[in-house]
């Protein structure tokens, strides 16, 4: 069997085939720096991330783009709450979030776009839409005019109706519809901007994703993804912008999205104040435990969040890296199981990998051959790689927070703080030097950098 992928375009599971196998593409949308990222965030970051390695061992060569959004309004409001620059916010969140994703075990992408490294990019974009008759100034503004494309609403097929109030779109007098949206808007001086055609100004949220998925990976790319939040009006915005720019041209060939992560009955997120954040959550329990909890469900299924799951994570961990203890006497490469990429193929059936996973450890443990149990130590091993898990020493798992991961986290620490002392936030850059000197961690300035020691 071949890849096969929910399309939430086509609303139908389709066999994945890129256009250039040569050069596999793919989006997905990343967060607004303003505040720490909760583990809901971290959901499509998990699973997508497991999706470009499978695409890496089918296809070697794959563009993965994961954006951070460094301009919004609710940066901008976070900074004046703080009473510090707008690039200090960015700065050390974007940090933080770096951060956070190493600590459960989320490779970087191949191409991390920045919103502000993006704005020639961003306006003449803008520009071509204006020329193609989709845009219009209006009052310092300029407006997409969702009536100039026909295919508006074909990803959420929503009627113009739910659209306007699914949007909770702003009534403006300058618009020429209600439904159209903002692609620039004029900056007062205090705020964020950009010299443009339109005045100074500053860009839409939708804009950025279509501006940057072109400058990196092309007019069309093969997967676009993202929660399920999304999907309105964001998404169906950038199927707006980009088509319409270039000259209608398809420009995400499948589009996946995750279903929300739900704590407490509803869906964990910032503005409802139900957040866990993975900063505090990775100090409080092992990191892998996290991931495991991430991948339990189907990437499409909602998913509650819980002190349980993550107990029941922990168990289950406990008792396969007991397992490959067991096994320590027996050198095994990780070698992926047919059963395991079969799992992945069905829409990335995570859960059926972790049954899987349960399996082989179950068997291993029963086995009593040098070959069964090499054998099912490689294929145990591989299973885990595929996900991400079980590639510590068990040991270090055992040992709780000693581990090859404390390190990251603390160079990422160290790094938050480089990036806090250039922005000048010297009460971050301070706040972090005491957290590590709580932990033992003494910090050493030399001229190749900070190093650091354990106490
Ligand atoms: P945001 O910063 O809210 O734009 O979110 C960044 C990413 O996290 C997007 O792909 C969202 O769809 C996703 N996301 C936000 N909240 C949740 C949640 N509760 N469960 C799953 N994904 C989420
Ligand atoms: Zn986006």
């Amino acid at each position: 069997m071949s890849l096969q992928l929910f399309n939430s375009l086509t609303r139908r599971v389709e066999p994945f085939a890129p256009l250039d196998p040569s050069r596999v593409t793919m989006y997905v949308c990343g967060p607004t720096v303003y505040n720490y990222v909760h583990i809901g965030n971290a959901r499509p970051y998990v699973v997508f991330g497991v999706l470009a390695n499978l695409l890496r061992r089918r296809y070697g060569a794959v563009r993965y783009a994961r954006n951070i959004t460094d301009v919004d309004d609710k940066i901008n409001n976070a900074a004046r709450e703080q009473g510090v620059p707008i690039g200090v916010i960015t700065a050390r969140f974007a940090a933080a979030y770096r951060e956070d994703m190493a600590a459960l075990g989320i490779a970087p992408p191949d191409i991390e776009p920045e919103v502000t490294a993006h704005i020639p990019q961003i306006i003449e974009m803008i520009q071509q839409l204006i020329a193609n008759g989709h845009a219009y100034e209006a009052e310092g503004h300029v407006l997409f005019a969702v009536g100039s494309f026909g295919g508006y609403g074909k990803l959420s097929r929503r009627d113009t109706d739910e659209m306007l109030a699914g949007a909770r779109v702003e009534v403006a007098p300058y618009k020429r519809d209600p439904g159209d949206f903002v692609l620039w808007k004029p900056s007062t001086d205090d705020l964020p901007g950009w010299d443009s055609p339109w005045g100074r100004g500053r860009p839409g949220w939708h804009i950025e994703c279509s501006a940057m998925a072109a400058a990196h990976l092309g007019e069309t790319i093969d997967i676009h993804a993202g929660g399920v939040d999304l999907q309105f009006p964001h998404h169906e915005n950038e199927i707006a912008q980009s088509e319409c720019a270039h000259g209608g041209r398809i420009f995400a060939r499948y589009w996946l999205h995750n279903g929300m992560l739900n704590f407490g009955g509803t869906k964990m997120s910032k503005s409802l104040g139900n957040i866990e954040k993975i900063h505090d959550l990775v100090r409080a329990h092992p990191p892998e435990a996290l991931r495991y909890a991430l991948l339990s469900a189907q990437y499409r299924q909602p998913l509650e969040w819980s002190d349980g799951l993550i107990e029941q994570s922990i168990r289950t961990l406990d008792r396969l890296y007991g397992t490959l203890r067991d096994l320590a006497d027996v050198d095994a490469p990780a070698v992926i199981p047919p059963g395991v990429e079969a799992a992945l193929d069905d829409d990335l059936n995570t859960p059926s990998v972790l049954a899987e996973i349960a399996r082989i450890a179950g068997e291993a443990r029963k086995a009593e051959s040098n070959e069964a149990r090499q054998q099912l130590k490689s294929d145990l091993l591989g299973a885990g790689f595929a996900l991400g898990l079980l590639q510590q020493d068990p040991a270090a798992w055992f040992a709780r927070g000693t581990s090859g991961d404390d390190d990251v986290r603390i160079q990422a620490l160290i790094d938050e703080r480089n990036a806090a002392k250039k922005s000048r936030d010297f009460t971050r850059a301070d706040a972090i030097r005491d957290q590590l000197a709580g932990e033992g961690i003494l910090l050493e300035d030399t001229p190749q950098g900070v190093r650091w020691k354990r106490a």
